[in-house]
C-alpha cells in the first residue's frame, strides 16, 4: 500500500501542479488577447476617423510594441487630413481674397434656393469696388490685388458669421443674408457701408479711399431660375452706378 499511497500523493500534487499551470497559460493568453484585440480596434478606429476624416486626440494603446507604428500612423493620418482639408478648403475660397469663391456660392445658392418653398427668406447684396481700375493705373496691378484682398477681409469682418461673403470675380463681390428678408438687408448693407474703413493703405504710403455700390434684391418664391435674384441685384447695381456710385439701390422681385 505504500507506493500507492505515495504514487496518489505524487499524481494529485502533478494533477494540481497541471490545472494550476494550465490555468495561468490560459489566463496570460485570454489577458494578451484582450490587449492585442484592443489594440487592434484603436487601429480600425484610427483607420475610420481616417475615411471620414477626422483624428481624435488620442488613441489608448495597451502593448508597448504598438505605441511606436501607431505613433507613425497616427502622424502620417494627421497630415493626410490635414493636407485633404486645406486642398478642400482651398478649392471653396477665392485664392486672392480668401472670401468663398464663384463656385461655393452657386453651391450656397442652390442650397438656399430649394428652402424658400418652405417659406424660408433669404436676400443677397451684390457689390462692386467704384473706380477700381483708377488704382490698377495709378499704383500698379499689386495695389489693385492688396485692395480685392482688404476689401475681401473687411467684407466678413463687418458682417455677420451667418452671413456668405464670396468674390465673383475681378472687383465684384456678394453677400447672401440666409434667413433675412429685405427690409432687414437693407439695414445690414446700410450698416456695412458706415463700418467698413474709408481708407485703406494698399502699399506701404498708398492711401486709397474706399467706395462701392451696391445691389440688393431679396430671393422669391417666385423665381424659376437660381439666379433670377442676382440678375435683379446686378440691375440695382447699375442703377447705383449710373446714379453716382458710392450707394446701394434695391430692386424688389415683381
Ligand atoms: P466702376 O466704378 O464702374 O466699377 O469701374 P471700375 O474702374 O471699378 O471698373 P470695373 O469694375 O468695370 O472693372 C474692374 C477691373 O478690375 C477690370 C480688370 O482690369 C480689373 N481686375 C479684374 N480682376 C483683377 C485682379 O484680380 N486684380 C487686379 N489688380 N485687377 C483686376
Ligand atoms: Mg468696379
Amino acid at each position: 500500500p505504500q507506493p500507492v499511497a505515495e504514487f496518489l500523493t505524487y499524481f494529485t500534487v502533478w494533477l494540481v501542479l497541471s490545472v494550476l499551470l494550465t490555468a495561468m497559460v490560459w489566463l496570460v493568453y485570454l489577458r494578451l488577447r484582450a490587449w492585442i484585440s484592443e489594440d487592434l480596434n484603436t487601429i480600425v478606429s484610427l483607420m475610420s476617423d481616417i475615411r471620414r476624416q477626422r483624428m481624435r486626440s488620442a488613441y489608448q494603446v495597451n502593448l508597448t510594441e504598438f505605441e511606436k507604428p501607431l505613433a507613425m500612423l497616427v502622424r502620417l493620418a494627421q497630415l493626410t487630413v490635414g493636407k485633404q482639408k486645406e486642398v478642400e478648403s482651398q478649392a471653396s475660397l477665392d485664392h486672392l481674397s480668401q472670401v468663398y469663391n464663384r463656385r461655393s456660392f452657386e453651391t450656397r445658392q442652390s442650397e438656399l434656393f430649394k428652402t424658400l418653398q418652405q417659406g424660408q427668406v433669404h436676400s443677397l447684396l451684390i457689390i462692386d469696388i467704384d473706380n477700381f481700375k483708377y488704382v490698377n493705373d495709378t499704383y500698379g496691378h499689386d495695389a489693385g490685388d492688396q485692395l480685392i484682398v482688404q476689401f475681401g477681409q473687411a467684407l466678413k469682418l463687418h458682417l455677420r458669421g451667418s452671413d456668405f461673403v464670396a468674390r465673383l470675380g475681378g472687383d465684384e463681390f456678394c453677400v447672401i443674408f440666409p434667413n433675412t428678408p429685405l427690409p432687414r438687408a437693407i439695414e445690414l448693407a446700410e450698416r456695412l457701408r458706415g463700418n467698413l474703413p474709408a481708407v485703406l493703405e494698399l502699399t506701404p504710403g498708398v492711401l486709397h479711399r474706399l467706395n462701392w455700390s451696391g445691389g440688393l434684391s431679396e430671393y422669391s418664391p417666385k423665381d424659376t431660375a437660381e439666379n433670377q435674384a442676382l440678375i435683379r441685384a446686378d440691375g440695382a447695381l447699375l442703377e447705383a452706378k449710373r446714379g453716382g456710385r458710392n450707394m446701394t439701390r434695391v430692386k424688389m422681385a415683381s
